[in-house]
């Protein structure tokens, strides 16, 4: 049925823990700044009741969800089908409900393209990206699919660099090398993008560090973190410290909650109205 102001489409998110995901704040805005006559629950849905509340979902005539830790792979198989580039990264974040079913997208990667073509155009940059899971995954599709020369990733277990290397080389035209992370690493000198994918920084008082080698981050790199909270980690500010340009992970958060919108809704929506409602939901979770 048509939504109406007193059935609005649903749409929502399941997650455990799910108390700090700031991406129903995000998307509830952008629908109430654009008048849509839809909502977005965040839900805390433990591990084995995932398929319960995609049937759920289902019932209720939802138009799609996001899914977050630990559901972005337990739900590959409840779907009907998934997007070429969430087949790549092997991992799902937003679900589509359409007339032929349920379809898997991963929007964290195109978040962070969507993001990075404010600054530069991903188009035959080379990349070094540090980290190897989900998020690192996510990235290294996406910046392969849109162009780029090079990819060069890093982390601490090698054999996760090199899956990532390998899907990266076999599935788009980027050059992708694996490099160990034993050490403080040397950034290659014709690297033009540096990606943190790490979780380091998450977390400030745990005391682990991306270790990079300073001097091998220069003027003319722009510098990119995933952490969204906080903004300003240790490894951008000590960027800018060495004249690189930086791009803090706020921009994909807010990226991939506006490409969620237009998945499900067809509308593209106002980024800073996203950006922020992000700002006060981090406000909120770190006062
Ligand atoms: P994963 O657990 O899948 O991967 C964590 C990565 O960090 C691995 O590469 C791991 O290396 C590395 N790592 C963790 N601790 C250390 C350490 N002390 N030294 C060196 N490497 C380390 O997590 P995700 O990829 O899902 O998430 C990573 C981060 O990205 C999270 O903080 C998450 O909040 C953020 N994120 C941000 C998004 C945004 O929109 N801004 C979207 C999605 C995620 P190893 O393989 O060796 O263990």
């Amino acid at each position: 049925p048509e939504p109406t102001p007193l059935m609005p489409a649903l749409t929502g998110s399941f997650s455990s823990p799910a108390g700090d995901n700031p991406t129903g704040a995000m998307v509830e805005a952008a629908y109430a700044h654009h008048g849509m006559l839809a909502r977005y629950v965040n839900c805390d849905v433990p591990p084995g009741a995932l398929e319960a509340a995609v049937r759920g979902a289902g019932a209720m005539g939802w138009i799609g969800f996001n899914l977050s830790l630990p559901h972005k792979q337990t739900v590959i198989p409840l779907l009907d089908r998934l997007a070429p580039s969430a087949e790549l990264i092997g991992a799902v974040n937003c679900v589509v409900s359409g007339p032929d079913g349920l379809t898997g997208h991963n929007t964290d990667g195109q978040g962070f393209v969507e993001a990075l073509r404010e600054r530069v155009d991903p188009r035959g940059r080379r990349f070094t990206v540090l980290g190897a899971g989900g998020a690192a995954r996510a990235i290294c599709v996406e910046i392969a699919l849109a162009g780029a020369a090079s990819v060069t990733v890093v982390n601490r277990t090698l054999d996760r660099a090199e899956e990532v290397a390998r899907v990266v080389r076999e599935h788009t035209s980027t050059e992708a090398a694996a490099r160990a992370w034993q050490g403080a690493y040397a950034v290659d000198a014709g690297t033009e993008v540096v990606v943190n994918a790490t979780s380091i920084g998450l977390v400030p008082a745990d005391g682990s560090r991306v270790a990079v080698v300073p001097e091998t981050i220069t003027a003319g790199m722009l510098v990119c973190d995933v952490i969204p909270n906080p903004p300003d980690t240790s490894f951008l500010r000590e960027a800018r410290e060495r004249g690189a340009e930086t791009l803090d992970g706020r921009a994909m958060l807010v990226n991939q909650a506006a490409v969620n919108v237009r998945l499900w809704t067809g509308l593209d929506p106002d980024r800073a109205v996203m950006h922020a409602a992000l700002d006060a939901a981090i406000d909120e979770t770190s006062s």
